[in-house]
């Protein structure tokens, strides 16, 4: 009998957990695999530099940021009380509407209380059973999870293949279609071909969502993402879903779009409908990150530099937009690369299966605007000793 089954069987003789008995063979599974998870619990002042967050701005932890969450708990307290169709919606939440609309460029913008959530409840408002969806495989798993749950009939095709999707809908005998895409995929920080998804989607009668998460504040003109820098802001049958979680420091999510669309999630997107609404604290932060953005467009300027610095000093190649990814293969072997990182001060994400296809473990940095020079070499330094120490160099 392994130690595996003694424990089970133990539980079994003291009454406890007998029916999720199986959870610790699926646990060793998993730690057999390399796949066991653990947080790190992060400690006030540890000292440590953080590239494993998507606090690409630095803007968490800005005074004005603080200040505003501050206000907000304050002004309508520690949360909003109910579902935003009850009384959870405050004048703050439509405000902070008002001005993401106004910067992004669309006629409309409702909040999620996450980017998760924005985006289970988009695309389950947006498609149904008998509807087709089609997504790639290289979309979030909010998408992903969206996209089940709609009972839609799902293609998905190769990340960046937009023929393949202008194939799929010319096919298709489904009146209704919808493309989903991230337009800067959250793995490795490359863009998708949004212009070109665009013109597939409205040349075949469907429309097109996408995710702007990792190119907030990122990418375009003041950062207001690939859709703006591509000349789509504002453009029909265009949905913009992204997340005050990154850039913005706070948290939640966001849909763009015209006035319509957001009256039609507020009638029937479950994720708004039975989900409290977004913490007041949230609104207050996201809302003072979005004035400081609007206040100093230079700010995603100064973050695409320093990846630039950071990626050249790791040896990899010229980012698209402000996350470095690093393919260690194995997962063991990029859990202990991160490990050898973080005993030396230096905060790194690590992705292994399922987040990432078998054999493409990595180390996922994710740079800020708010290191300086001397940092980003140190933090270039670290990971190659830490990626040596492993034999991943
Ligand atoms: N979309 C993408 C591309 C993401 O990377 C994430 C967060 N990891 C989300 C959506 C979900 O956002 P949130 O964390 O605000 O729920």
């Amino acid at each position: 009998m392994t130690s595996v089954q003694a424990q089970r069987d133990s539980t079994v003789v003291t009454g406890a957990e007998v029916g999720l008995a199986w959870l610790a063979e699926a646990a060793q599974k998993r730690a057999d695999a390399g796949l066991h998870r653990r947080p790190h619990v992060r400690r006030a002042g540890a000292g440590e530099i953080n590239l494993g967050s998507n606090d690409y701005l630095g803007l968490s932890t800005h005074p004005a940021v603080v200040a505003g969450a501050r206000a907000a708990a304050g002004r309508w307290g520690g949360g909003s009380t109910a579902s935003r169709l009850v009384v959870g919606t405050t004048q703050a939440h439509i405000d902070l509407e008002d001005d993401l609309a106004d910067f992004l460029g669309f006629p409309a913008a409702l909040t999620f209380s996450s980017g998760y959530l924005a985006n289970v409840g988009a695309v389950t408002a947006l498609a149904t059973r008998g509807d087709l969806i089609v997504s790639d495989t290289g979309t979030h798993a909010s998408l992903i999870d969206g996209c089940r749950l709609s009972r839609a009939r799902v293609v998905v095709v190769d990340r960046g293949d937009h023929e393949a999707v202008r194939r799929v809908l010319a096919e298709r005998a489904e009146s209704r279609a919808l493309v989903v895409t991230d337009s800067v995929y959250s793995i490795d920080g490359e863009p998708a071909p949004v212009a070109d998804l665009y013109a597939a989607a409205r040349a075949h009668g469907a429309a097109l969502l996408v995710d702007e998460a990792h190119a907030l504040g990122v990418r375009g003109p003041g950062g207001r993402g690939l859709v703006a820098e591509q000349g789509l802001s504002g453009a029909p049958d265009l949905v913009v879903t992204t997340v005050l979680s990154k850039s913005l420091g706070a948290q939640g999510g966001v849909v763009l779009g015209s006035a319509m669309l957001r009256s039609h999630l507020i009638d029937c997107a479950r994720t708004f409908i039975f989900d409290t609404g977004l913490n007041p604290a949230a609104v207050g932060a996201a809302h003072a990150a979005l004035t400081i953005l609007r206040a100093e467009p230079g700010l995603p300027d100064r973050l695409r530099a320093n990846a630039r610095r950071l990626a050249s000093a790791c040896g990899v190649g010229e980012p698209a937009a402000a996350v470095i990814s690093i393919v260690v293969g194995d997962p063991q072997r990029a859990v202990a690369a991160a490990a050898a990182c973080r005993d030396r001060g230096v905060l790194v994400g690590c992705f292994r299966p399922p987040s990432v296809p078998v054999g493409t473990s990595r180390l996922r940095i994710t740079v800020r605007a708010d290191l300086d020079a001397d940092a980003l070499d140190h933090v270039a330094g670290v990971v190659d000793a830490a990626l040596r120490e492993v034999g991943a160099r």
